[in-house]
């Protein structure tokens, strides 16, 4: 494995600056890493002439001093965001051979700054999922398989992101986080994953999920590297009207601020029956940690929080059914061979659909139809607003929140493929963040007793990323986690 693709992207773009690599040779290791990845499936479409293409670029702007933020800083994207140019299919075959004649704000964003295009990464159809098993390119392997040797899931639904950054791919990556599918693969695969408040960066050219809940995400391999990317996807874009116009700092140099006198909450009702005590005792380690570094630990209430997942759960399928209405096999991807158009709609959407989406579909059509409406999509909507308030409550006490990620670690790939109920009630500390639209980031913590990563999740203010990265930094500098999974998928 070549030197290089160890480095952060904080190491990376100090040796860019000062000319001790080339672009070009930045770009040329991680897309050799990528070609001999296969056994992982984290990278649907490879896009290796377009990166040394761009990485060349960087080299001519390097060499005359000028270079943007990420220059010559190689990464891959979910396949969630519109590539001008590169295949973006959502992993669904619905959206087979969509090539997008757009780019998506925040990786317009990315490529402005200089860095390089290695390709389209794996996720679930839709990002509808929570361990990268339902996408019409198949399972992604967790680079991490513990003291056992089953083949274990990367998370979901941005495992592809998570899995190419554990495994040294590539130092940085981007995916999506609608309930959590940023910070659950950053716990599983033993990687930062950081999801921005809604608003904090634009949704446009994303492919739409859930819009109310779905934001960009980034996987990095540190809290700085998170901090640096942030710096360059966040910000205020006129073509989503729910994106934020407020400044965006520095959060590289916010983070050198320490975390004395930050009040800390623990939420109480982030502790479930059958979590493992090695999870609780690991939340009472970090409590600790931060205590050491000069925080206030408060314990604190959401009384909601219980509701959040069912609420989700009907809020989400219920965007989606509606997002997804426009597939049609007129204007985009697939179209199934029919007479009529009332087949050609119901025979493109069969054949394009997967089984989960279908699923969500059908959820998301009956929770908004006529008779159900009041019951169930009204209702969730009034959860979700006192969900909200929880949260407001709390952050007049504290400053951040202190939770664990995920109430297991990764689990072998199929074990939950018939019981969806168990899949979803993964994802109970991820889904009330996104509920109300703020920050929160996902920080490795230890291996557990089967070497598997854990991650704790710190939650902020909105819009006040500044204090949960710092918190976050602190959470880092205490665990010194520097664990690396053996590379068994590199010939
Ligand atoms: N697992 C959740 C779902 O399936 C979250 C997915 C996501 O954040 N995109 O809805």
């Amino acid at each position: 494995m070549s030197e290089i693709t160890q480095w952060s992207l904080h190491r990376l773009r100090e040796a860019l600056r000062k000319k001790e690599v080339s672009a070009v040779e930045v770009a040329r290791a991680h897309v050799d890493a990528v070609g001999k990845a296969g056994a992982l499936n984290a990278v649907t479409t490879p896009t290796p002439e377009r990166a040394i293409e761009m990485a060349e670029q960087s080299d001519k702007r390097l060499a005359g001093g000028e270079g943007g933020a990420l220059e010559g800083i190689p990464l891959g994207v979910k396949d969630m965001f519109c590539t001008e140019g590169v295949a973006s299919t959502a992993c669904s075959n619905i959206l087979e051979g969509f090539t997008p004649p757009y780019e998506s704000d925040v990786t317009e964003r990315l490529w402005q700054a200089g860095a390089c295009l290695l390709g389209k990464l794996n996720c679930d159809e839709f990002a509808m999922g929570s361990s990268t098993e339902t996408g019409s390119s198949g399972a992604v392997c967790n680079p991490w398989r513990g003291n056992g040797d089953a083949r274990l899931t990367a998370g979901g639904s941005s495992g592809g992101s998570a899995a190419a950054v554990a495994a040294r791919l590539m130092p940085v990556s981007l995916g999506t986080d609608t309930g959590g599918s940023v910070r659950q693969p950053a716990a599983f695969t033993g990687t930062v994953g950081l999801k921005p408040s809604y608003g904090r960066c634009s949704r446009y050219g994303i492919i739409s999920y859930a819009s109310s809940l779905d934001q960009a995400g980034i996987l990095a391999r540190s809290v700085t590297d998170s901090a640096i990317l942030l710096g360059t996807i966040a910000g205020h874009d006129s073509r989503d009207s729910t994106s934020a116009d407020i400044e965006v700092p520095d959060y590289e140099s916010e983070l050198k601020g320490g975390i004395s006198k930050m009040r800390v909450g623990i939420p109480k009702e982030y502790s479930v029956d059958g979590m493992p005590g090695e999870i609780d005792d690991l939340w009472k380690q970090a409590a600790g940690w931060l205590e050491e570094q000069g925080a206030e630990i408060i314990e604190v209430s959401l009384p909601h929080t219980r509701h959040a997942l069912p609420a989700y759960y009907i809020i989400a399928p219920a965007e989606a059914s509606s997002n997804l209405a426009r597939y049609d096999g007129i204007q985009y991807g697939k179209r199934a061979k029919a007479n009529g158009v009332d087949e050609l709609y119901g025979r493109t959407r069969a054949e394009g659909f997967g089984v989960e989406v279908k699923r969500r579909i059908l959820m998301g059509s009956y929770v908004l139809s006529a008779g159900y409406y009041d019951a169930y999509y009204l209702k969730a909507q009034r959860v979700r607003a006192l969900v909200a308030r929880d949260f407001d409550n709390v952050f007049e006490k504290v400053d951040v929140l202190l939770a664990p990620t995920t109430p297991s670690a990764a689990f072998a790939l199929g074990e939950k493929t018939d019981d969806v109920l168990a899949l979803y009630l993964g994802d109970i500390f991820t889904v009330p963040v996104n509920l109300a639209g703020l920050p929160a980031i996902s920080v490795p913590a230890k291996l557990n007793g089967e070497g598997l990563p854990l991650g704790m999740q710190l939650i902020g203010r909105r819009f006040d990323e500044a204090t949960l990265l710092r918190a976050a930094k602190a959470v880092e500098d205490s665990a010194g986690f520097d664990a690396v999974p053996q590379a068994w998928w590199s010939p």
